[in-house]
């Protein structure tokens, strides 16, 4: 298979439809000013071919993909544990909701949903250095320096009110046993974390291999941890709007509101698309079609 061509074609037929749906997150400042009309793919195969096109070495602000990498460090420090303060189903609302946490006494739903990333992002802390071990751990992921956008950062600090209220409302059950502007801290820069699709795909690809580091021999997660964080990205990964994705494109996704969208084809590849528009449910507009026409292309599915 082709896999150049297939991604030099996606980036052809979606060009032309840059700008025309979707908006640019406007919630968070610094985000608003992303200019809309960016499009990238990268991809890397489980033997480790690379393969790009577009704006895919162009960097922008991860957001809600680093809780796919902060979960990864989670299970990797607690494994069962981590079970104990944050759930496994769909949220069936949006990623920033109040309104389960009330009746469900301070357990997030998932952890890919804000409250369950801000459960996450306490986690760390108490098991070790938060930040800085998602930055290392990014770092060896990809082979590359990978570092935190301050001004994404500090923009969302200033206007984070609902997950200023997520965090106390859980720490009100007794939810979160560190303190609030510490959680939020790692919370608000591992989402200002910048990176591009091409470093995405890379750090992502122990999904797609069991669990087994992109670059090195070792072990990043066993294979069941590795499967149960691709069976997570499937049900929960783009918030309310998971049934579409599996009925759309049946990979296992995490998306973020800066437009980035990750997939993973177990066994083969993975996959990282950006374009920052989004829809109502804040899912990438062209990365989501970008990935129905790459599943279409190559007949990848986990169906
Ligand atoms: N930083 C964003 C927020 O907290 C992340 C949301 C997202 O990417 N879905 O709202």
């Amino acid at each position: 298979m082709n896999l150049q061509a297939i991604l030099d074609d996606i980036v052809a037929t979606l060009r032309p439809e840059l700008g025309r749906s979707g908006k640019v997150a406007d919630y968070i400042p610094a985000l608003a000013r992303v200019p809309a009309d960016q499009f990238g793919i990268a991809l890397r195969t489980a033997d480790g071919q690379e393969v790009a096109s577009g704006d895919s070495a162009t960097p922008f602000s991860i957001q809600s993909v680093s809780k796919l990498f902060s979960l990864t460090l989670g299970v990797r420090a607690l494994d069962e544990k981590l079970w104990e303060r944050i759930g496994r189903e769909p949220s069936g609302n949006p990623f920033n909701s109040l309104v389960q946490l009330e009746r469900e006494q301070g357990v997030p739903r998932n952890p890919f949903i804000n409250a369950g990333a801000i459960a996450v992002a306490d986690r760390l802390l108490s098991v070790g250095d938060g930040l800085d071990d998602l930055l290392a751990f990014l770092r060896s992921l990809t082979g590359e320096t990978i570092t935190v956008d301050e001004e994404v950062a500090a923009s969302e600090a200033a206007t984070g009110f609902r997950n200023v209220a997520l965090a106390n409302f859980m720490k009100s059950f007794g939810k979160i046993d560190n303190d609030i502007p510490a959680v939020l801290d790692v919370y608000f820069r591992q989402c200002a974390i910048r990176m591009d699709c091409r470093q995405l795909a890379r750090a992502a690809a122990f999904l797609c291999r069991d669990g087994v580091h992109p670059l090195q021999r070792t072990e990043v997660l066993g294979v069941r941890q590795a499967r149960r964080i691709n069976a997570l990205m499937l049900t929960c990964g783009t918030y309310d709007a998971a049934g579409e994705f599996a009925f759309r494109i049946g990979l296992p996704c995490k998306s973020g509101v800066g437009g980035a969208i990750v997939a993973v084809v177990p066994d083969e590849l993975t996959v990282c698309v950006w374009s920052p528009a989004l829809d109502a449910t804040g899912n990438s507009v062209l990365g989501m079609r970008a990935l129905e026409l790459f599943v279409a292309r190559t007949g990848m599915s986990v169906f």
